[in-house]
């Protein structure tokens, strides 16, 4: 089956792929955001490179192996509770094959079939592969293409990732006159990528998207500034 074939079947592939792309985005999103808070706290303290070097990747490795984590878990207990679902339809089908052929049918009925066609598209769908019949019918889930826990935590590893590193480069290269405003600049210039890709793909409306995720990045980086600031006028 060609990609775009595979699209067509209407079985929410594309629409699995576009949820795919949101995530990465919105993993980016988190690593860009909580990276800069972290690292222009620490620049409002002290001009000293390596602590800011330090500082950013620390927060880098342990927010992208928490989204990992995280990830990994959610994702494993999604596919815990599939697979559960799938070996009772599979008992199912085995003791009481009769009233499973009617369940079908009657799925099939509900979603705007005829009773005739409904009764002959379950014997025929039965008869090829019940479990997947009612497996897609019923439950909606495709016995193929469980969710895979390890897929899902690189793929929140390696966006967190590639979002941090831009406020940590961002803070760590320029000259420690240029930092703040580097930064600053470049990690809004982001976040309107971000915003507005994300809203895209969700079909939304981007320009509010935007101003709230700008917005958000400023108060996360004014915030942490400052305490930094704070902080380090006070010599802590
Ligand atoms: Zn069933």
């Amino acid at each position: 089956m060609t990609e775009s074939a595979r699209e067509e079947t209407g079985d929410g592939s594309l629409g699995v792929r576009l949820n795919w792309l949101r995530a990465a985005v919105l993993g980016a999103n988190d690593g860009i955001v909580s990276t800069a808070g972290l690292v222009m706290g620490v620049a409002g303290a002290t001009e000293d490179r390596s602590a800011l070097l330090t500082a950013g990747l620390a927060g880098l490795l342990a927010g992208s192996l928490s989204m990992a984590a995280g990830e990994y878990v959610s994702v494993s207990t999604q596919r815990d509770s599939e697979r559960a679902a799938l070996a009772e339809e599979r008992r199912q089908l085995r003791e009481r094959p009769e009233e499973e052929l009617a369940e079908l049918a009657d799925l099939l009925r509900r979603r705007g079939l005829s009773e005739d066609v409904a009764e002959e598209a379950a014997e025929q769908l039965t008869e090829r592969d019940a479990l997947r019949a009612h497996a897609r019918v019923e439950l909606g889930i495709n016995p193929d293409e469980l969710a895979n826990p390890w897929h899902a935590a690189w793929a929140s590893f390696l966006a967190f990732t590639v979002g941090a590193l831009l406020p940590l480069l961002a803070i760590v290269l320029p000259p420690s006159g240029a930092r703040v405003p580097v930064t600053a600049a470049s990690v809004l210039a982001a976040l309107v990528l971000t915003g507005w890709t994300s809203a895209r793909l969700g079909a939304a409306p981007p320009g509010r998207a935007v101003a709230r995720n700008v917005a958000g990045g400023a108060l996360a980086m004014g915030v942490t500034y400052a305490v930094g600031s704070l902080l380090g006028a006070a010599g802590v």
